[in-house]
């Protein structure tokens, strides 16, 4: 036996992904992601370790010491995430003899300066939410399409599909939201904002053309916001479909496929026959385990803005992605120096909502300006409230405004006539 994935390993033990971490942050072995890979010695500590706690799959030769907690629980405890829907093995429990380390925090990424660790075992996990992002006419809308087509829910006879800018997904695996306005423009709009939406980055990149410029555009923004990466390679129907160019010509943005030692996780898809579009769902599945994504639709209300636009009939109309905290019909919403109250909300699939938790895109009515993508959501107690702190958020930017000018002119006045 030589290397072994981490997540193959946790398969083999029976053990979730974050529990495989923990214990190799305990032993302080350092790996990129569930796909590295673990050397053989490690392999048989980590085997020995899951042996003497009595929670792997109990096919293993137990070399329980004298003090094996015989009676530690084995509930599972802490993944009672409605979207957890994953067969689940039994989350380790933790014998008392072993101290154990906590959840470590460098098995997350990107948001996980939302929530603290302390705290962070009692709140739901929620939906991952990804971005498809790749070089034009690789297929990106294509893909969407098909998710959508395939995993999102038919509705009534002649309902219409407003454009909304997100859509969730129900995957054998549980919920994903995809943002569906595809391109870098959503994200470096929303990012240049400061708000980070995604979780997940799918780089689409065409079997037939493999890397080009907007597809290390897009890899570069990604690792910028530090988003964790799945290649996607498409039109692998196609007869002239090659996709060890594209792993190839990754290696040398040093990217480095699994199949090629590397972490980079890369699935062959088809949007037009579907190929592969399993595969991908289930990596985004097992990259969302690995990520730990949790969020307290109990908390105080964070959300972003997806889009916003007129329509004709209804009025402004804006997709805000909810982060944190849940939101209702009636709630007063900031946004800027504008406020709002939700008249009506309905969900990505078009349907009239009352309330939206963590990781659920919805479009609201209520706003009276057109909030732009990347804007931040919160939200106030009453009307008095949101008029409080638009109030200050105004004072705020001229106090900043009036020391610009400022600034400006006693520099002015130092330079001299
Ligand atoms: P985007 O610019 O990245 O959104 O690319 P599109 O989804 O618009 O696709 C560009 C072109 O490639 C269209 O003509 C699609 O029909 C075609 N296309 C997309 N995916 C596939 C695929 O998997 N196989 C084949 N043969 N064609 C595809
Ligand atoms: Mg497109």
């Amino acid at each position: 036996m030589s290397k072994v994935r981490i997540y193959t390993l946790a398969k083999e033990l029976n053990l979730e992904n974050a529990r495989m971490l923990e214990i190799l942050d305990g032993l302080g072995v350092s790996y990129k992601s569930v796909s590295s890979t673990i050397e053989e010695d490690t392999v048989e500590l980590i085997k020995q370790i899951v042996a003497e706690e009595g929670t792997g799959s109990g096919d293993e030769v137990t070399q329980a010491p004298a003090a094996a907690p015989a009676d530690a629980p084995d509930t599972a405890k802490g993944d009672a995430a409605p979207q957890a829907s994953q067969p689940a093995a039994p989350a380790a429990a933790q014998p008392a003899a072993q101290a154990q380390a906590p959840a470590s925090a460098t098995a997350t990424q990107g948001r996980d300066d939302v929530v603290s660790d302390a705290s962070k075992a009692e709140i739901p996990h929620r939906a991952p939410v990804v971005t498809i992002m790749g070089h034009v006419d690789h297929g990106k809308t294509s893909l969407l399409d098909y998710i959508r087509k395939t995993k999102v829910a038919a509705k009534e006879a002649g309902g219409i599909t407003q454009h909304v800018g997100a859509f969730e997904a129900q995957t054998s695996k549980g919920r994903i939201v995809f943002i569906d306005t595809p391109g870098h423009e959503a994200f470096t709009t929303i990012r240049a904002r400061g708000a980070n939406v995604a979780d997940i980055a799918i780089i689409v990149i065409a079997a037939d053309d493999s890397l080009m410029p907007q597809t290390r555009e897009a890899i570069a923004h990604a690792q910028a916001a530090k988003v964790p990466m799945i290649i996607a390679i498409n039109k692998m129907d196609l007869p002239q479909a090659n996709p060890d160019k594209v792993k190839t010509d990754l290696t040398q943005l040093n990217l480095v496929p699994e199949e090629y030692g590397g972490d980079l996780i890369v699935v062959p898809v088809s949007a037009k026959t579907g190929e592969g579009v399993e595969d991908l769902l289930e990596y985004i599945s097992l990259n969302a385990e690995l990520e730990d994504l949790r969020a307290d639709p109990k908390g105080t209300f964070a959300g972003v803005v997806i889009e916003g636009r007129v329509d004709k009939q209804s009025g402004v109309l804006a997709t805000v992605m909810v982060q944190e905290g849940t939101l209702h019909v009636g709630d007063f919403l900031v946004v800027g120096e504008n406020y709002g109250k939700i008249k009506a909300m309905t969900d990505s699939a078009g349907g009239r909502i009352k309330e939206a938790g963590p990781s659920t895109p919805v479009q609201i009515l209520g706003f009276s300006e057109v909030p732009t993508s990347g804007e931040k959501v919160s939200s106030a107690k009453n009307e008095h409230a949101a008029r409080d702190l638009i109030a200050t958020r105004a004072s705020d930017r001229r106090d900043t405004e009036n020391a610009q000018v400022q600034r400006k002119l006693t520099l002015e006045e130092m330079m001299g006539p």
